[in-house]
């Protein structure tokens, strides 16, 4: 059973050089996200230019995610680049201060006085230092320090609970969809997304510059938890971006939320990525801790598509060995998932055709031996349903697609497989994928399969076929 939870590696200094980056795809990087915080649009496009060639000469499926920066609520610089906030003391969030010293700091953020009201509560950069709003005076924001640490220039603002009206794209975020659509990104991140509307607004521009990448929302501002279902309708998939929401919800509830939002998306066809923190040691260290293993585990339990690495993978000094600690503990955690688990085929009301095929070829791998399930697709949609419960059958996913066969990567238990472009017969196309399920050692000589397509082609996958690989 080849490996189904796929892998996330964000690209930085750490994987620039194309040595390394052949080594991460090895070691089973599924994904790449290009972290549009940092570098220029020609620094994403070369990378990914880069990691395409890589995946093309090793003849496996690699997508590209563009994460958008979003907006940055963030304080300005001071006059000493940092200072020391002392528990009790009062500090001036000023949106007309230059340059910040011990009493005051100026904002990136200018909306912030008009965000704010006297007993909001501020966190700081990953939300070690928390401000009480005692009073807003114009421009400045008076604060008391609850708790207090170094302050250094730029530090992220979150307001506990949200509240922070700053819009999820920003100009810079609007030139670089045009960026991400120019270099055919598979998936486009919105960070801090509150609303359906942040997200309709994200394609809508996509699709405009010509790009046809799947929208996932980055789950991190209370807002997008309170509005999950409207999001989840209006994207592709969400990530579970646990840095940010830990601020904003405190890192106590993140856990659950981590669950109920796997499960929602799931429940409507969509994609997750689990973020941040998930091999966080493995930036100086070679080998992870046991809670990191443990956390990994659990996201894969809980149903998650993808794990992702960030600084591990972006600036970390083992970034090829955070990759095979994830591999190792997504294949172990697999295992203990129970076959045919989760699919609630008595009591799921079915919609669509497509929705109906693939659950009763998921019904099927529940009371039949078969060996996998094979899906001819054009667009990449039956098999993303098939791969919505886990039945323990590995999906192998046949295309003539190359969008469809890049996005295809994230699909948890999907295996991508590219067919000529001009295998259009459907008995050869059968033909190709018996072999190509032999060749690999997926199936044997007298071993069942399934089979789902469209008929005729181009229908959206309307038939399932139970075959037996014939002995030679
Ligand atoms: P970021 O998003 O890495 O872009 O901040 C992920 C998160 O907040 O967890
Ligand atoms: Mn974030």
């Amino acid at each position: 059973m080849p490996r189904g939870t796929k892998i996330v590696a964000t690209l930085g200094p750490a994987s620039t050089d194309p040595a390394v980056l052949e080594q991460l795809i090895k070691a089973g990087v599924n994904t790449v996200r290009l972290n549009f915080s940092h570098g220029t649009a020609q620094d994403h496009t070369d990378r990914a230019n880069t990691v395409r060639a890589i995946a093309d000469k090793l003849g496996v499926p690699v997508a590209v995610l563009a994460d958008l920066q979003g907006p940055k609520i963030r304080i300005g610089k001071f006059e000493k680049n940092k200072i020391e906030l002392k528990k009790g003391s009062t500090f001036i969030l000023d949106a007309a201060c230059e340059l910040g010293n011990a009493e005051r700091v100026g904002l990136d953020y200018k909306e912030l006085p008009n965000d704010v009201e006297p007993g909001a509560i501020l966190l700081l950069g990953d939300g070690e230092l928390q401000l009480e709003v005692l009073e807003v005076r114009g421009t400045e924001v008076y604060t008391t320090v609850l708790f207090g640490g170094v302050l250094s220039n730029n530090k992220g603002i979150n307001r506990k609970g949200g509240g922070l009206t700053a819009p999820a794209l920003t100009a810079k975020d609007m030139e670089d969809i045009k960026t991400a659509a120019a270099l055919q990104a598979d998936y486009i991140a919105v960070s801090f997304p509150k609303s359906a509307a942040d997200m309709y607004m994200a394609r809508t521009l996509l699709r405009a510059a010509g790009g046809t990448g799947g929208l996932i929302a980055k789950i991190e501002r209370t807002e997008a938890v309170a509005n999950l279902d409207e999001i989840l309708d209006a994207s592709d998939g969400i990530m579970v971006a646990r840095g940010d929401l830990a601020v904003e919800v405190g890192d106590a509830s993140v856990p659950a939320l981590q669950k109920m939002m796997i499960k929602r998306a799931r429940a409507k066809r969509k994609l997750t990525i689990t973020a941040t923190q998930m091999m966080e040691s493995m930036i100086s260290s070679p080998v992870p801790t046991r809670a990191e293993v443990s956390d990994c585990a659990n996201a894969v339990l809980d149903g998650t598509d993808a794990v992702m690495l960030s600084a591990e993978s972006a600036a970390g000094k083992y970034p090829v060995e955070a990759v095979e600690a994830l591999a190792r503990t997504c294949i172990e955690a697999e295992r203990s998932v129970e076959r045919g688990g989760d699919v609630p085929l008595d009591t799921l009301p079915f919609d669509r055709i497509d929705q109906t095929v693939a659950m009763a070829t998921l019904y099927a791998a529940g009371h039949l031996d078969l060996k996998a399930i094979a899906a001819l697709t054009n667009s990449g949609v039956s098999p993303l349903w098939l791969s919505r419960y886990i039945s323990g059958t590995p999906i192998y996913a046949f295309t003539r697609d190359q969008t469809t066969y890049r996005k295809m990567a994230l699909f948890r238990h999907v295996q991508p497989r590219m067919m000529d472009a001009d295998l259009v017969d459907r008995d050869a196309q059968i033909t190709h994928v018996q072999t190509a399920l032999l060749k690999a050692g997926v199936a044997a000589p007298n071993d069942r399969i399934a089979l789902t397509f469209g008929a005729p082609a181009g229908q959206g996958a309307n038939t399932l076929r139970i075959l037996e690989i014939p002995s030679r």
